[in-house]
């Protein structure tokens, strides 16, 4: 991953060299993790660059700063027209977005009130997260020392900045053992998720997943995937899953923008996974890239002007 080729960025309004999207270290969100973001995947279709359903992670960003308190300044449209602009003066084909929110400099009280609330959309090209070899052959994983928090402390369903030390602390764990990622546990011992990932069990005919009540933040590409696994005829189970549950499962895979569908290969070093319906999925998934309407109804996209296209 690598910024050298973004060129422009956007921030409050206006489209900016990349090189002036600064804020100043007073900013409260820098001390306190007071942000909402999103990751956003764009990919060059026959029609020209789409982003994947930008409508429904503008819907996450805006329900994000609403359980923080936070006004966003700014409409869904006007952002997804920043967001089509950023793609679009970078020249960029194939790229991930960071759209982000956060209290910029006001008071450093814990109260952010006084602050104004600052919006910036960042791009660069992103291929793969967790490895272009980890997407082929899977990635090992382990279980985290830390636990996913429970909702009771923290609105499980935002994507909040702060609440990411605890995505960071369990990869970084999971990376100095040498493992690719973490698999967090909720706070009664059940699965959660990955570190930027929701997780899928597969088990003969049924695609098995979790849902909210399990601190998970509920993915867009989950959701992607449940719809495709419904279309291919798979039984879709939402529900607790354990840990013995992943341990005898015959496959399980990451869901996320980042990581896309990233087949799981090993569990604390147990390795047994047949990467079948992984493979088939991700398949859908490519296929909505390409505007397969029928293994993905709804998720098809349509050509508007020049800009990418944001209606998948
Ligand atoms: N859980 C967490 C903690 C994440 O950071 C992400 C990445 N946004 C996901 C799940 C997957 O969400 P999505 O598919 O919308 O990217």
């Amino acid at each position: 991953m690598s910024f050298a080729q973004s060129k422009w960025g956007w921030m409050n309004g206006e489209i900016i060299l990349w090189e002036n999207a600064t804020t100043h270290v007073s900013a409260h969100g820098l001390h306190y993790g007071t942000g909402v973001f999103e990751g956003v995947r764009c990919y060059e279709t026959p029609n020209g660059p789409a982003v994947f359903r930008l409508d429904a992670h503008l819907d996450r960003l805006y329900a994000s700063a609403e359980s923080c308190g936070m006004l966003i300044p700014f409409n869904a449209g006007e952002l997804a027209e920043a967001i089509c602009q950023v793609v679009r003066r970078n020249d960029f084909r194939d790229c991930y977005i960071r759209p982000l929110c956060y209290y910029g400099s006001g008071v450093l009280g814990l109260n952010p009130r006084a602050c104004p609330v600052e919006v910036a959309v960042l791009a660069w090209p992103w291929e793969t997260y967790l490895g272009a070899e980890g997407l082929e052959q899977g990635v090992s994983i382990t279980i985290s020392p830390w636990r996913k928090f429970h909702s009771s402390m923290m609105p499980t369903k935002a994507k909040a900045c702060g609440q990411y030390i605890n995505s960071v602390l369990a990869l970084r764990d999971a990376l100095d053992r040498g493992y690719a990622e973490a698999l967090l546990l909720d706070a009664d011992g059940h699965l959660a998720e990955g570190s930027g990932e929701n997780l899928f069990l597969v088990r003969g005919n049924q695609v098995i997943t979790n849902d909210e009540c399990h601190s998970i933040l509920p993915g867009i590409t989950r959701d992607s995937v449940l719809r495709i696994a419904r279309d291919l005829g798979f039984e879709v189970e939402v529900r607790t899953l354990s840990v013995a549950e992943l341990l005898a499962a015959e496959e399980a895979f990451f869901t996320g923008t980042a990581a896309e569908v990233t087949p799981i290969s090993e569990v604390c070093r147990r390795s047994g996974s047949r990467f079948f319906l992984c493979r088939l999925v991700t398949s859908g998934l490519f296929a909505t890239r390409c505007v397969d309407e029928r293994l993905v109804p709804g998720l098809q996209c349509s050509p508007r002007d020049s800009n990418p296209i944001t209606n998948w």
